[in-house]
């Protein structure tokens, strides 16, 4: 059976994946009885079948010609027909949304007879001629690659020239001059007429959407969303309804509920007498959704029925698109639609609330990314009081964002790449935006609703976002923008720095001081701290709509998971932040900021001691530096395990870099100085001369320093057993655990383990205490991994250095190659993602997976987390999660955004189907 077209009759939701998701909602709703349009999707396997192979499939034809026809039986109106022609759109839908990112043709069918007929059908010339140049204009753009603007400045020069202020202004007559003009474009662009015959207008329409997949901006699109590039889209040819038919006619986006704040209630916006796209695409100011109550009461109310519907047939916020036609509503498309990061926990938490959903699928509905929105600092209210405020609009897309203005896409991207923070002004944006919007740190538009084009791919991107301030007057051209203000006209130019701010829809000129945010103070101080920092009035309410939110979703994900999340911490004061976040306990203490600064100099003494009583010596003077050091640690985490690991980094590192030390030498023997500096000098550069290695991060580092420079990791073993003996001595709870890094081969574990034993038992008699502190293992080393087995003899605990472990599985070097060509090699496919930020899974954790159940085979008890920088990362927890892991351990604020995803990873693992 051919799987190339579909009715909407005959579809569902279920089929995403076939119909794409625009074609699979159209069926649902169709099959719900709600008033869509009829139409056929052509389906991603046709795409799919385009892409392998550069043609459509022969079958495809056929079966277009059936759907036409039967499209035409139910409609009662025949494609290209001279009295009462179909006319159709055909528009793309894949799987996952991509706001603007692929093409829309609307009006196919018309061609220079068919015009009169629709003009007789609808008694109205005016109508007809708008949508055939409409049809001109977008298939000229879309299928035959017309610059847009081309036809955009024919469209100006007609209002000019009959004094119009906007298209709906222009008459019958104009628009049949236009529609004239614009055939004639076509012929001089591209050397041939416009087609006249509808079903070639309607496979070149069709061969355009498949086409539009691989733009450079849907590419783009899909590499910063993961968005697998394989899938393709499905093409929905649906019969056309129109929003163009005079002021009882109209078309508009709406949301059930705000997809900025997540406030209960309809929200959109509406324009009259306009077509499609007008809306995104920000070209006239939309009236709000409340003023379609004021012109059409019955349509409104109808409008508000089929919404509460979806949203409970969906259990979630739905948006829609819809379009009223001479007073009858008809339904375009619905999605789940897409939200800030506020306005998911509040949807997520309200709907549970409701008992529309279970608090489970609260859970999934929310994300550790988004969590880590929440957490952005503010703008500082009483700074912003006394700003310059340009103007207010409307909030699109929350955070508070700072950077210098540029007008152009290309701009905004280059002064990024040099490192300046950059806000994007544009009057509205379009998809051609994409890069200059992610190069940007906020997006400000000068036209355009909530739902424009800049306010839907901002929410998406979790950029902050301000759209339709009218206020601005911006000239793209001059590099500039003016605002009239209270206090007179301002001018702002390229590079001027102002600020925008996604919450309340304020822009400043100027930079504004931030401030936590109220989840912040939440996540440290608590409820009840967090809501009476919220302050008053609406702007009051929603914040505190959203701390109970958090709050209730993060205490499901603690109940729900198994994974317990600790910190990577090393100074207590780090400790103490990550406590206050939720920390369990800390999972690596790196001790090696213990030797720098004014403790260098032991450093250098340990390494050039001529005898075993030199460096004794200069270890002991560390010692109680070192126990201080952990004393602090332990106080902080008291009653919870800390893991200090041993120093790791190699020696030379502490040491003074070799070019500069040379030259210091070699202007001193030109000198010819004989001072007690110069000699240390010198002995100190042949000591860096000697430990130079080529590849330091595969050289004598981690365990492998430990073993071959005596008394260093006694000195470190030795005063953690001190620190702990210490505050056993005061009553306290110190829970100290010792991590070896670098470990290859059991017999470096054993080595080790041996020394701790021994200073153990000696701390022991000393302080009269049973000492006995756990000797645990990283294993950051492939063969660590394949001898798992081996090692977990000799080991009370694992902990993956995930950080190594990527490094030394892809050989690539973790100092170096980001910065050097993962760039390129994210453009070109190789990566979709940097390894060492989410883990590779296929290689590295295939590792891990191996040493987990290699070494449980032999202690079924092992406990074993994870300290790479990976343990804060989303999808890696639900990997650790997955395989067994005791807990992740991750910067201490990363800690809330562990803890939610490990409790998502929990409930997803337990079958729950998220029903988006
Ligand atoms: C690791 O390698 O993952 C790790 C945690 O250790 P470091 O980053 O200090 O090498
Ligand atoms: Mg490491």
């Amino acid at each position: 059976m051919s799987t190339y077209v579909q009715d909407f009759a005959d579809g569902s939701m279920a089929q995403k994946d076939l119909l794409g998701g625009k074609g699979a909602n159209l069926a649902e709703m169709t099959r719900l009885g709600l008033p869509v349009p009829p139409g056929f999707t052509i389906t991603t396997d046709a795409c799919r079948y385009y892409l392998r192979t550069g043609k459509v499939p022969t079958d495809l034809r056929v079966e277009v010609t059936q759907a036409i026809r039967r499209l035409e039986d139910t409609m009662n109106r025949r494609l290209g027909d001279f009295h009462e022609p179909l006319l159709v759109s055909v528009r793309s839908g894949a799987k996952f949304s991509m706001p603007g990112m692929m093409e829309t043709v609307l009006n196919i069918g018309l061609n220079d007879a068919s015009v009169q007929g629709l003009a007789e059908q609808a008694g109205d010339e005016r109508f007809a001629w708008d949508s055939y140049r409409r049809l001109v204009q977008m298939f000229g753009k879309t299928v035959l690659g017309i610059e847009g603007d081309v036809f955009a400045e024919e469209l100006d020069a007609a209002k000019a020239a009959a004094g119009a202020a906007s298209d709906t202004d222009l008459d019958a007559d104009a628009l049949r001059a236009l529609t004239v003009r614009f055939k004639e474009i076509v012929r001089e662009q591209t050397g041939r007429d416009f087609p006249q015959h509808p079903r070639e207008q309607l496979d070149l329409a069709i061969v355009a959407v498949l086409e539009s997949w691989n733009t450079e901006r849907a590419r783009l699109y899909r590499r910063r969303e993961r968005i697998p590039h394989d899938i393709g889209t499905a093409v929905n040819v649906c019969t056309m309804v129109f929003g163009n038919l005079g002021d009882r006619s109209g078309t508009g986006v709406a949301f059930t509920r705000d997809p900025a704040t997540g406030q209960p209630g309809d929200y959109g916006d509406y324009l009259r007498n306009a077509q499609g796209e007008d809306v995104v695409a920000g070209i006239r100011n939309t009236l709000p959704l409340a003023a379609l109550e004021e012109v059409d009461p019955d349509v409104y109310n109808e409008l508000r029925g089929v919404m509460r519907r979806l949203e409970m047939h969906y259990r979630d916020l739905c948006d829609v698109e819809f379009t009223v036609e001479e007073g009858k509503l008809w339904m375009l498309q619905t999605r789940v639609g897409k939200r800030t990061a506020p306005a998911a926990f509040r949807i997520a938490a309200e709907l549970e609330a409701e008992h529309l959903i279970t608090l489970d699928e609260a859970l999934m509905r929310v994300s550790g990314d988004q969590l880590s929105q929440l957490m952005f600092p503010q703008f500082d209210r009483k700074a912003a009081a006394k700003a310059t405020l340009l103007t207010r609009a409307m909030a699109a897309s929350p955070g508070a964002a700072v950077g210098r203005c540029v007008f152009d896409s290309q701009t905004a991207h280059d002064w990024a790449e040099r490192g300046e923070d950059v806000i994007l002004v544009r009057r509205e944006t379009n998809p051609d935006d994409l890069q200059g919007m992610i190069a940007a740190v906020g997006v400000l538009t000068a036209r355009g609703g909530k739902t424009s084009h800049a306010a839907v791919v901002a929410r998406g991107m979790g950029l902050t976002c301000v759209v339709g301030a009218e206020a601005l007057d911006v000239d793209p051209a001059a590099r500039r923008m003016t605002v009239d203000t209270a206090s007179g006209v301002v001018e702002v130019v390229e590079g001027d720095v102002v600020a925008i701010d996604g919450a309340t829809g304020e822009v400043f000129l100027g930079a504004v001081p931030v401030v936590p945010s109220p989840v912040t103070t939440y996540l440290t101080d608590g409820v009840d701290a967090a809501l009476a920092d919220a302050g008053e009035g609406d702007a009051a309410e929603s914040l505190q709509a959203l701390v109970l939110a958090v709050d209730r979703l993060l205490r499901h994900a603690d109940e729900a998971r198994r994974l317990r999340v600790k910190a990577n911490a090393d100074t207590g004061e780090d400790a103490h932040r990550a406590r206050a976040l939720g920390a369990e306990g800390i999972g690596l203490a790196r001790t090696e900021h213990m030797f720098l600064g004014e403790r260098r100099v032991l450093v250098e003494r340990i390494i050039l001691a001529r005898d075993d009583a030199e460096r004794d010596a200069a270890l002991a003077e560390l010692l109680p530096l070192q126990r201080q050091d952990f004393t602090e640690l332990l106080q902080e985490m008291d009653g919870l395990t800390s893991t200090i690991r041993l120093i790791d980094p190699p020696l030379h590192e502490f040491l003074p870099d070799l070019t500069e030390l040379s030259v210091r030498v070699a202007l001193a023997e030109e000198r010819g100085e004989s001072s007690p500096e110069h000699s240390h000098d010198l002995e100190v550069l042949a000591a860096v001369r000697r430990m130079h290695e080529a590849n330091p991060m595969l050289g004598l580092r981690g365990v492998r320093l430990g073993l071959v420079v005596p008394g260093l990791f006694g000195l470190q073993i030795r005063a953690v057993c001190e620190a702990w003996a210490d505050l056993r001595a005061k009553g306290k709870d110190p829970r100290p655990e010792i991590m070896v890094p670098l470990v290859a081969s059991v017999m470096e574990l054993h080595l080790v383990r041996d020394v701790a034993t021994a200073i153990m038992a000696e701390v022991s008699a000393e302080r009269g205490a049973a000492c006995e502190i756990p000797v645990g293992v990283m294993i950051e080393l492939p063969r660590a991994a394949l001898t798992a087995e081996r090692i977990a003899e000799a080991a009370d605990f694992f902990s993956f250095g995930t950080n190594d472990l990527t490094q030394t599985t892809w050989g690539f070097s973790r100092d170096d190659v980001e910065g050097a060509f993962f760039a390129q090699y994210t453009a070109n496919g190789v990566l979709t993602v940097s390894p060492f930020e989410s883990l590779d899974l296929r290689g590295v954790g295939r590792l891990v997976d191996i040493a987990v159940t290699d070494a449980r085979a032999v202690k079924p008890d092992l406990p074993i987390g994870v300290c790479g920088e990976h343990g804060g990362d989303p999808e890696s927890i639900h990997f650790f999660h997955s395989v067994g892991l005791d807990y992740v351990s991750c910067s201490p604020f990363r800690v809330p955004v562990a803890r939610l995803e490990a409790g998502r990873a929990a409930i997803s693992a337990v079958g729950h189907s998220d029903s988006r």
